[in-house]
């Protein structure tokens, strides 16, 4: 089960891994990702699921060849912790990339090789049933808003606040104790 010091543990021991196929790590991207939400002016709750959305790959043993489904894993790891407004969009932003890519041309186009690669493992684009219900269910917009800072936290050498700092955030969103 998650906790805000498990959650410090495992950006300790595994976040010095690289983010995909990208060139940075998956901390600097968990931290530029929570930051382009703080600087938006999003809710506690979304800068939280910014920083935490991939959590799932710092827990789970990574394949290049299968899906391992991160944010499935992550969202159930972090409902101990956390409400739906941080859990969900966890769970949704792979289902936002490939909404997405059914509603924007031009989206596709942005995104990088790796995520490129990772799209098809995932199941690709949606067709348009699909990106309708996307669309109408709960949380789309937020998974919409996570993804899109998701997309752009990939810069190399980019400054950020500190680990501590979100982990304060995350603190003050976690769920009193039962
Ligand atoms: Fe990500």
């Amino acid at each position: 089960m998650l906790t805000i010091e498990r959650i410090e543990a495992l950006f300790a021991s595994h976040g010095t891994e690289w983010y995909g196929g990208e060139s940075i790590s998956q901390t600097a991207h968990a931290l530029q990702c929570a930051q382009l939400a703080e600087q938006a002016g999003e809710p506690d709750a979304l800068v939280v699921a910014a920083l935490l959305h991939d959590i799932g790959h710092l827990m789970l043993a990574e394949s290049t060849t299968t899906d391992m489904r991160h944010q499935e894993a992550a969202a159930d790891a972090l409902a101990a912790l956390f409400g739906e407004d941080v859990t969900e969009p966890v769970r949704l932003h792979v289902a936002a990339k490939r909404y997405l890519c059914a509603v924007d041309r031009s989206y596709f186009d942005t995104l990088s090789p790796a995520s490129v690669q990772s799209l098809a493992l995932q199941g690709g684009p949606y067709d348009a049933a699909r990106a309708e219900a996307f669309a109408a269910s709960a949380h789309a917009d937020a998974a919409v808003r996570l993804r899109r800072y998701d997309d752009l936290a990939k810069v190399v050498d980019m400054a950020t606040p500190p680990l501590a700092h979100y982990l304060a955030i995350a603190a003050r969103c976690a769920r009193a104790p039962l």
